[in-house]
């Protein structure tokens, strides 16, 4: 079966190929729903109440009811928006027994986003060193 020898590297390099591709349309499927469901719902978090604003809005996630990803009916009767706390949250008492949808966030990095008027511009004063130099 190993004649001609460079066929092996075609056929990995085709499956690299379809696993990048499987890995897209998963990426692409998941912003899709998540589109249609920030227009077919308010901005705001199902649990909390937390209202939400472009600024923000990607700590706004899409959470399926019943944690099936592929589960998506046009209708958006799967989907519950909730902010990241409360998302985490939905998932902390289910992972138990699921491993969950995998959206990766670290647990326990709390707060962060809410004080208003912080003003950390990480980036402040990079134009300048960039530009140093003769
Ligand atoms: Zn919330
Ligand atoms: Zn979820």
């Amino acid at each position: 079966m190993k004649r001609g020898g460079s066929g092996a590297d075609k056929g990995s390099a085709k499956l690299d190929a379809v696993v990048a591709e499987a890995r897209r349309q998963a990426e692409q499927r998941e912003r899709d729903y998540r589109a249609r469901a920030l227009k077919m719902y308010p901005w705001v978090c199902g649990r909390c109440g937390r209202e939400f604003t472009r600024e923000n809005l990607r700590e706004l996630t899409v959470h399926h009811r019943d944690h099936d990803h592929d589960n998506n009916p046009s209708d958006g009767s799967n989907w519950e928006l909730l902010c990241l706390y409360c998302h985490d949250n939905e998932h902390a008492r289910y992972v138990d027994f699921v491993r969950g949808e995998g959206y990766g966030l670290p647990s326990g990095q709390g707060g962060e986003s809410e004080e208003e008027g912080a003003t950390h511009r990480p980036f402040a004063g990079l134009d300048g060193l960039l530009k140093h130099g003769d």
